[in-house]
């Protein structure tokens, strides 16, 4: 733990700095990062110049003879393949958010914390945030965070059709997700993509609207506590892992669940 104003905003460069030197004190053996937007920004970096191995991405971790089992899928999530970094330590891991179930906190399990002080210059920084710009779509919580999640798919057919999807979020106080057609196509900002190269979501309710169920979809959303599918393929993968199926058009079903939604939610 490091308490130093200049780590208010996250930098490669300050963080990267800090952990290294800490590594290089404590000699730890290994290193667990979260696969998150900082977390893959910062092991990569710290990685490299330890000169030892990082497994991004890791969804399962055992330790076998003195050796981290890091397992992660591999060719677009049909196979799970177990790295082994042998010969350099620290051995580096990036894990998936959500991939794993959080285990109870007892008096066991406190870890121990190490206090450090800091002494990074402000004037010696070559990076400097000057402003933030908001993306597209203000979700009211990030999608890894969110209870909720609608998501909208190719079958959205447009940018201006997410209005009906966010229309049904803002009802239920939802997040907004896509797939990663939605995203490609432009519709949707690359912070709602849930899948195998967005982000692993586990809301309380997911709500998929036009999308079929791709392997690499469903990786990202398929610990989600009830899974809604509408689709006008009665065939699509995604019904065979909802709960709740409704084939159809999803610019009939959605507004029509919207307004059975709000009714019911202005009696609570
Ligand atoms: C390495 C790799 C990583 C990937 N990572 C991801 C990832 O992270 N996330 C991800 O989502 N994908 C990912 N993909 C892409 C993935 O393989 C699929 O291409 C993508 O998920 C398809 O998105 P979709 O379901 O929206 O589109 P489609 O598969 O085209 O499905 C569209 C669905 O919409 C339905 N539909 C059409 N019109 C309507 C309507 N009016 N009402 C109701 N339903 C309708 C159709 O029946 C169809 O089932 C990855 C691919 C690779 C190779």
């Amino acid at each position: 733990m490091c308490e130093n104003d200049i780590l208010g905003e996250y930098l490669t460069e300050t963080y990267s700095v800090l952990l290294i030197n800490l590594i290089k004190k404590h000699l730890p053996n290994i290193i667990l990062f979260p696969a998150t937007k900082i977390g893959r920004d910062l092991a990569p970096r710290v990685a490299a110049t330890l000169e030892t191995g990082l497994t991004a991405d890791c969804i399962d971790l055992k330790i076998q003879d003195g050796n981290l089992i890091q397992t992660r899928s591999v060719y677009g999530g049909n196979y799970l393949a177990d790295i082994i970094c042998p010969q350099t330590r620290p051995q580096m891991a990036s894990i998936r958010p959500n991939i794993m179930e959080k285990s109870e906190q007892t008096d066991k399990n406190q870890p121990e914390i190490i206090q450090f002080s800091s002494d990074l210059d402000p004037a010696q920084l070559k990076t400097k945030v000057i402003e933030y710009i908001e993306t597209t779509v203000s979700n009211k919580k990030p999608i890894d965070e969110a209870d909720i999640i609608v998501s909208g798919g190719r079958g959205i057919g447009s940018k201006e059709n997410f209005k009906i999807i966010e229309d049904l979020a803002d009802v239920l106080n939802a997040s907004i997700g896509a797939s990663r057609a939605a995203v490609e196509a432009g519709w949707i900002s690359k912070s709602c993509q849930v899948g195998q190269s967005g982000t692993v979501v586990c809301p309380n309710i997911y709500i998929a609207c036009g999308i079929s169920g791709t392997t690499q979809h469903l990786v990202g959303m398929k610990s989600s506590k009830k899974i809604i599918a509408i689709n006008k393929d009665p065939n699509a993968p995604i019904f065979e892992v909802c709960d709740y199926g409704i084939v159809g058009d999803y610019k009939v079903i959605v507004p029509l669940l919207k307004e059975a939604l709000e009714k019911k939610l202005s009696h609570i």
